[in-house]
């Protein structure tokens, strides 16, 4: 069987989590969208019902695919509906409802449900993608309130750059969303997991933690908050050939890397078609049976090259871990100059294997 796999360590999810809860002071939902930054959403989901608050999605599929596994923890649609359509399911599956646009509230209003709807009504407080205007939050907030089977229950907002730690404008998002929360007494939701970790002083009474339950960093340097995530994800294969090469032989696509030495080559069994950066640079980090070790030469669809000059001990069969608690897979991202979000959402291929460190 091919050795590429990814472990995703169900214990260290339950701890980030709770990391996530501590910082937050709150209530915590679990941001389990685009399947739960490719751990498995049903299964991530699975281990944290008994503790997490509710669980945060993009859309009504992937709430759906919750409900019918049985998850039974309130599901915010973080963009609420697309089409009004979806309306009689929110209300059948009591989905809880972001409503971020003028053209949801009207919808709401005119709905037929069977039983109250839980809306968080969301402030564009500076980040202008999703969101409504104060003004607009305002009238939303009179408006719906006179619904009678509406209940809002959180006024939301969202930083773009609260990853920036001396950003400016993650402080003025949380002043311009102090000022309509004064005129709207309901609780708020404004943390996501950058403004968890690194911006203590701005909280509410709900956070969303996506990123940090899955114990990857947001920020480019060491920080004592982030420090103490533990990775969920090992994504691991092993050496399946080795090369010995002379001094100036190219290796793998394009000849991008040319020994310099007599070297030796470590095939490995990961690429990028399992969700590896297919073009993570010369020395980008890997771990050899626990090493530091680094890859050399363009990574393929199927496999990627080490360099075992200096690690002797290494032969076919070796695991090699790309990332996890060996390798941060933020250092992966950043070598390779992508953010670590899609990288962990891009696994695939890849089998998941799920463990459970704390059990
Ligand atoms: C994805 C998302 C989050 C989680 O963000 P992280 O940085 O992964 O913690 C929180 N809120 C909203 C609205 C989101 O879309």
């Amino acid at each position: 069987m091919r050795p590429a796999r990814a472990l995703i360590d169900l214990g260290a999810l339950r701890h980030n989590y709770r990391l996530a809860k501590a910082a937050g002071g709150g209530k915590t939902l679990a941001v389990i969208k685009a399947d739960a930054y490719g751990h498995g959403a049903v299964r991530c989901a699975q281990a944290l019902q008994n503790e997490a608050d509710g669980f945060a999605v993009a859309c009504i599929e992937e709430a759906l695919e919750l409900r019918q596994a049985g998850i039974e923890a309130p599901i915010l649609l973080l963009e609420g509906f697309f089409d009004k359509d979806e309306l009689p399911l929110i209300d059948r599956h009591g989905f809880w409802c972001m409503v971020h646009d003028p053209w949801q509230v009207e919808a709401l209003e005119r709905a037929a449900l069977t039983r109250p709807l839980k809306v968080w009504l969301k402030q564009d407080s500076g980040m202008h993608r999703l969101g409504l205007s104060a003004q607009a939050c305002m009238a939303a907030w009179q408006r719906l309130r006179q619904v009678p089977d509406i209940e809002p229950m959180v006024l939301a907002s969202h930083f773009a750059r609260a990853d920036e730690l001396d950003c400016v404008r993650t402080r003025e998002q949380a002043e311009a969303f102090a000022q309509l929360s004064a005129q709207i007494p309901l609780p708020t939701s404004l943390s996501n997991s950058p403004a968890l970790l690194g911006w203590p002083d701005i909280r509410g009474d709900w956070s969303r933690a996506g990123l940090m339950l899955y114990g990857a960093t947001p920020f480019p340097a060491a920080h004592p908050q982030a420090d103490r995530l533990r990775p969920v994800m090992t994504l691991e294969s092993q050496i399946i050939a080795v090369r010995e090469l002379p001094s100036g032989e190219p290796i793998g696509y394009g000849g991008r890397f040319v020994t310099r030495k007599s070297s030796r080559i470590g095939v490995v069994a990961l690429g990028y078609a399992d969700g590896y950066p297919q073009f993570a640079p010369d020395d980008t980090p890997v771990a050899l049976a626990g090493k530091p070790g680094h890859l050399i030469g363009r990574v393929s669809m199927d496999m990627l090259t080490v360099d075992l000059t200096d690690h002797p001990y290494a032969g076919i069969g070796t695991p090699v871990q790309l990332w996890g608690d060996q390798v941060a897979v933020s250092s992966v991202a950043a070598r390779s100059g992508i953010s670590v979000y899609p990288l962990l959402c891009g696994l695939k291929r890849a089998p998941r294997i799920y463990i459970d460190s704390q059990a």
